[in-house]
């Protein structure tokens, strides 16, 4: 199967507002229609074109008879954890599937995490999704269509303000889509999200890191996770493409907008990456650069043979980097139980 999906160019979630424009154009219909039938799309969600009430009768009927549809994702089984983080099983119209999670920010505020991916061929060490390979990139549609269904599924009065691009996939691989998607997100006409409400993580893909900054203007997470070539080679294979030297002169030459921070995420795995010398080179790495710390302990699934870091390693890796001035926060895992944490989305094999 192809990894680059055939784009259904009969979804209504895969047009743009150009290509809408040209459609009704093509059918006499007057330009503003185009615009209508976005807006129901994207802003307000409708799920079929019927509910497009201000469209007259015979446009929808024409719509439907030449076989428009709304929408290309469904979701399957939702689970709750303690903590109220939900993760969202995704079923596309191919039968594939992918995850999304929603995650409380306090205040009835959530985050969400999609995906861009079905499974990821980066194969980092540490990260279930990397275990399941790639099948195929996601379409801009699927990708946008991930917030459009979640909200259905959030308490009430409850907002996503927050979106990450920190799912199953390496966005930065499917760039084509990834960058449709935002087209879309960030829209004033379509989800409307602002880009300072929007991180791409990346685990580290130089030449598309930059296409990305020349692109649009969202926030940057990169995924470093180690401080030595011969660590990160071991853990994150994409490191013997593209080493630690070529990804800092990549992130020092992102074009970040003023008073905002790249954001560098460290998955701390014990015993392999978490020593003091590592916190003290990691600070080496970032020195100069406007950037925030995220250390993650690393969330446990079976195989891979890692440990979570204990507590005080933790603590002494951050209070390293406090004291050289950068800001750290350690992340809050949520979703543990549900597996919806970073780095365990992808469907477990059920057992027999
Ligand atoms: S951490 Fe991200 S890039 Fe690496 S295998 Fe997992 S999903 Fe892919």
């Amino acid at each position: 199967m192809s990894i680059r999906p055939e784009l259904p160019i009969k979804n209504l979630t895969e047009l743009g507002l150009p290509e809408l424009e040209a459609l009704f154009a093509s059918w006499g219909e007057p330009r503003f229609r185009a615009k209508q039938v976005y807006q129901w799309v994207f802003q307000k969600g409708a799920r079929s074109i019927d509910a497009m009430t201000n469209l007259s009768k015979a446009l929808r009927t024409r719509l439907t008879d030449e076989g428009y549809a709304v929408g290309r994702v469904r979701v399957g089984r939702v689970s709750e954890s303690i903590d109220s983080t939900r993760k969202l099983a995704i079923k596309l119209d191919d039968g594939a599937a992918v995850e999304t999670v929603l995650i409380p920010m306090g205040d009835n505020k959530f985050s969400q995490c999609l995906s861009s991916q079905v499974g990821c061929a980066l194969d980092c060490q540490f990260c279930y999704t990397g275990t399941l390979g790639l099948s195929r990139h996601l379409t801009p549609g699927e990708i946008v269509d991930q917030v459009i269904v979640a909200r259905a599924h959030l308490p009430e009065g409850a907002r996503i303000t927050h979106l990450v691009y920190m799912g199953m996939g390496e966005p930065l691989h499917n760039f084509d889509g990834v960058i449709g998607s935002l087209a879309r997100i960030c829209d004033p006409d379509g989800l409307g999200y602002s880009h300072r409400r929007v991180t791409v993580s990346t685990s580290g893909l130089v030449p598309q890191i930059e296409r990305l900054g020349q692109t649009v203007p969202v926030n940057l997470a990169l995924s470093l996770n180690a401080t030595t070539d011969e660590v990160r080679d071991a853990i994150m294979p994409v490191n013997k493409r593209w080493p630690i030297a070529s990804l800092m002169a990549a992130l020092r030459a992102y074009p970040l907008p003023p008073r905002r921070k790249l954001t560098v995420e460290y998955v701390l795995l014990g015993g392999v990456n978490d020593t003091d010398a590592d916190a003290r080179r990691l600070g080496d790495l970032l020195r100069g650069m406007a950037v925030r710390v995220n250390l993650i302990p690393w969330n446990p699934f079976q195989g891979p043979g890692y440990d979570r870091p204990a507590e005080d390693r933790v603590h002494a890796f951050h209070r390293i980097l406090d004291a050289q001035g950068f800001t750290v926060t350690v992340r809050v895992t949520k979703g543990l139980d549900i597996d919806a944490a970073c780095g365990q989305l992808g469907e477990r094999p059920t057992a027999a």
